[in-house]
């Protein structure tokens, strides 16, 4: 992959783009060789196209805009030594665009209807500048925009292209496993028996903002491999039991939310070390409102014990982050917004603020259901971004587990030990 843009080498811009196509691609298990970052520069884009090699699949994303800085279009022409004509058919299409937008064609957007030659133009459904494909010096290139939107857009009719080009691989058959409160070496421990038992399977192991995701693939020309697949999903699933939270793409958010409505079930949260993190999470997706009720940012103390009813001597004597705290905390939310569930979340997420007693990393999480209240104490062992983050996965895929396991029981089993210390 080439990402073409001055923007992504000063720190205005991060590159997405190359990751939305790895995704596009994964899912066709096209292993992506490697990304170069390049500025705005003919120079820099030839060196980057003379680095790949013969066969490789090349994206271009960026630099097919309409200032005279996008000059992807006019350098990969002339690296492969084409033409580079103007398009009628593209040239139509863009006027057509003009004139909706009651335009003029400035000489910068006349640009747009070059397309080199051997390199066919697709239309962008969400801007202008169409993308380009074709096999030029033994690549196959894909140029791309460099607004995400506009990737996006064309980036199913991109692998649309390759598939029917026959430049992808088979297909694969991939079986997924989303897990939330273990760490990826006790996942990949956990499973290294199974592992070992279905040798021909692909794993891989992926780090997400809610836990680690866990993938079995198998090209489906692979019959023979592919008839272990029941056997294998439920060896997996048996091993993982209530670690998984989903065996789709959903995220943990997404998975809450509908076992709450599916339940129909109201949340509140009560947030101190947090300050509204969960709350915002909880509301990401549209229909939350079905559900989540609100939460009290309970930062200090006489929050606490104004907006949550936690007695102050409970306060006094245990401190803000403690066990009876964080569950009066969980109970006051439950109680003063009238709902069936709520989550509290009490922390030192650090820098300053550790004991020797309770370190930086210390936080405790209670969950309230209609019938009980249970709190576990977790120590996260990192800074306070993202022991803060940390601390949003765990209070979220407790209240999942608890939701399934239903009110009575904790959401904590025994062999729970990632960062839980007690609960
Ligand atoms: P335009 O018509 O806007 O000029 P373009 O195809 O020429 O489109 P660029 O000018 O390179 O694309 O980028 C346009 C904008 O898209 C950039 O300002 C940046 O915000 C965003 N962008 C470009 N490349 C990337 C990337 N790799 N990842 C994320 N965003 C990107």
């Amino acid at each position: 992959m080439i990402a073409v843009g001055d923007e992504l080498l000063e720190g205005r811009t991060a590159d997405t783009n190359s990751g939305r196509i790895q995704r596009a691609l994964g899912q066709h298990s096209v292993q992506v060789g490697g990304i170069q970052v390049v500025p705005d520069t003919q120079q820099a884009i030839m060196q980057a196209l003379d680095r790949t090699t013969v066969g490789d699949i090349v994206f271009m994303t960026g630099g097919l805009g309409s200032t005279p800085d996008d000059i992807s279009r006019d350098v990969v022409a002339e690296w492969a030594g084409v033409d580079l004509p103007e398009d009628a058919t593209v040239r139509k299409q863009l006027e057509k665009r003009w004139a909706r937008l009651g335009r003029k064609a400035g000489v910068g957007v006349q640009r747009q209807c070059q397309v080199p030659d051997r390199m066919q133009a697709m239309t962008n459904p969400v801007g202008s500048a169409p993308g380009l494909t074709g096999e030029l010096k033994g690549r196959i290139l894909v140029l791309l925009p460099g607004v995400p939107e506009e990737l996006q857009g064309l980036l199913p009719l991109a692998v649309a292209w390759l598939n029917e080009q026959g430049f992808l691989p088979a297909e694969r058959q991939t079986l997924l496993w989303r897990t939330g409160q273990i760490a990826e070496l006790s996942l990949v421990r956990k499973l290294e028996d199974v592992v070992g038992k279905f040798p021909g399977f692909q794993w891989s192991w992926w780090l997400t903002p809610w836990g680690v995701d866990v993938r079995a693939a198998a090209d489906i020309n692979q019959t023979e491999i592919l008839s272990q697949l029941s056997d294998l999903e439920n060896e997996v699933t048996g091993q993982l039991g209530s670690l998984v939270y989903s065996r789709k793409m959903h995220s943990l958010p997404e998975v809450v939310q509908s076992l709450m409505l599916k339940k129909n079930l109201t949340l509140s949260v009560a947030e101190s070390c947090t300050a509204g993190m969960i709350g915002a999470r909880m509301t990401d997706l549209a229909g939350s409102s079905g559900f989540f009720r609100g939460g009290i940012l309970a930062y200090a103390d006489p929050v606490k014990h104004n907006l949550l009813d936690v007695p102050l001597e409970t306060l006094d004597n245990h401190g803000a982050v403690s066990q009876s705290v964080v569950v009066a905390m969980a109970e006051g939310a439950k109680k003063r917004l009238g709902t069936d569930y709520s989550i509290a979340v009490s922390g030192i997420s650090g820098p300053g603020g550790g004991t020797d007693e309770k370190p930086v990393g210390t936080t405790w999480v209670a969950v309230a259901t209609p019938e009980r209240t249970f709190a576990g104490l977790y120590r996260f062992p990192a800074d306070r971004e993202r022991n803060r983050l940390l601390t949003v996965a765990v209070a979220v895929d407790s209240l999942r587990r608890s939701l399934e396991f239903g009110p009575m029981q904790s959401p904590w089993n025994d062999d729970d030990t990632w960062c839980l210390l007690s609960r």
